[in-house]
């Protein structure tokens, strides 16, 4: 069977040697040795001033929101996880959405100002796949609007814009260290952020609003993630470049055995170093993208339709015109894509593409 990803597992013994610290210390959670080992070390592979380590990569996204404290109207994308969406929403704020750009599939910067009123607050906007968003552009609508600006970056371990980690831009920046994600705790998540007063904020906003043992700053939640996925993360950051290169090899490979097949690709945005996190092609329909479907999976194989549907077809939104988001997302599915994919099995799956196109 081959799934669209698979989770990258280090050596068990080396993990063993880290359980041994743990029960040794009998320091499971609450800001242990091993957290703050992470937050070091991923701060320092990464080159970004602050970020925090949370229990996943939607309390990230919420504690985001929080921390800039955003009501009424949020501006973000149809084209996403529905962990974007319903995030604004459980923060009591509402989506409004933006069509995408139909090549490289993030929000398309010359729709949002049309989109804006008095009531916006900020753009949260997702970077597809880890293809970086037209930062400058979101950047100076945001600036002349006095918004504010988020980006779920949950795809984009290991991608570079302008020679910085991508998790260096908006006001805050937030990830996901999902077992299904390139970089993995397990269970994951963390919020990048450059102004120290918004770091501090969201210190207390991650453990209930604690600023000593008896006091509160603000209404917080448990945000906070334990030794154990915070040892899974200092081993899999070892092997972190090994990964990333291998993406690389394989959507070459992709890209060599798919020559023939008539789909379109995302457009990588200018000035990004892509981390190669998901291998999405564009069908030329739909049922093109079905049929193709049932025969991958007839062979044990199972791409994922990433993503489908359109947020802005959920029933608890409000309905939006973005005919572009809701035409690809029909069209679109993630091959599979994962560390130890083997040359040949990307062989067969792109043969067996060919085969539904050429029947
Ligand atoms: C995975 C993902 C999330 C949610 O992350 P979790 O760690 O699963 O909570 C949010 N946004 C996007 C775009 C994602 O892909």
């Amino acid at each position: 069977m081959i799934n669209v990803t698979k989770p990258f597992l280090p050596d068990i013994e080396e993990y063993f040697e880290y359980l041994r610290g743990i029960w040794e210390r009998c320091w499971l959670t609450n800001n242990g040795p091993l957290v703050n080992d992470l937050e070091l070390r991923l701060k320092e592979y990464l080159g970004t001033k602050h970020l925090l380590f949370l229990g996943n990569g939607t309390i990230a996204l919420q504690i985001a929101i929080k921390a800039l404290e955003l009501n009424g109207e949020i501006i973000t994308t149809p084209f996403s996880y529905i962990a974007t969406t319903s995030s604004i929403l459980w923060e009591g704020c509402k989506p409004v959405f933006v069509d995408i750009d139909k090549n490289t599939l993030n929000i398309n910067p010359q729709l949002i100002e049309a989109a804006i009123t008095e009531k916006t607050s900020a753009i949260l906007a997702t970077h597809v796949f880890g293809n970086p968003c037209d930062i400058n552009a979101i950047g100076e609508i945001a600036k002349k609007h006095n918004l504010k600006v988020i980006y779920d970056a949950a795809h984009c371990f290991g991608t570079k814009y302008k020679g910085k980690s991508v998790f260096d831009y908006g006001d805050i920046s937030t990830t996901s260290f999902h077992a299904t994600k390139l970089f993995h705790t397990i269970e994951g998540g963390a919020v990048f952020t450059n102004q120290a007063e918004l770091l501090k904020k969201m210190v207390f906003l991650r453990n209930f609003g604690h600023d000593t043992n008896d006091t509160f700053a603000c209404v917080g939640i448990n945000g906070r993630s334990s030794e154990f996925h915070a040892a899974m993360g200092l081993l899999n950051l070892k092997s972190i470049d090994e990964i990333l290169r291998s993406r690389k090899k394989q959507a070459q490979a992709y890209d060599a055995a798919l020559e023939t097949l008539k789909i379109e690709k995302q457009k990588i945005q200018q000035g990004a170093e892509w981390n190669f996190s998901y291998y999405p092609i564009i069908f030329e329909t739909s049922e093109q993208l079905l049929k193709s479907l049932e025969e991958l999976n007839g062979n044990w194989i199972y791409p994922r339709r990433y993503f489908y549907p359109s947020l802005s077809t959920l029933q608890f939104v409000k309905k939006y015109d973005v005919p572009v988001a809701e035409d690809i997302c029909k069209r679109v599915l993630c091959l599979p894509m994962y560390h130890s994919l083997k040359t040949e099995e990307i062989g067969f799956i792109a043969r067996l593409l060919l085969r539904v196109q050429n029947n």
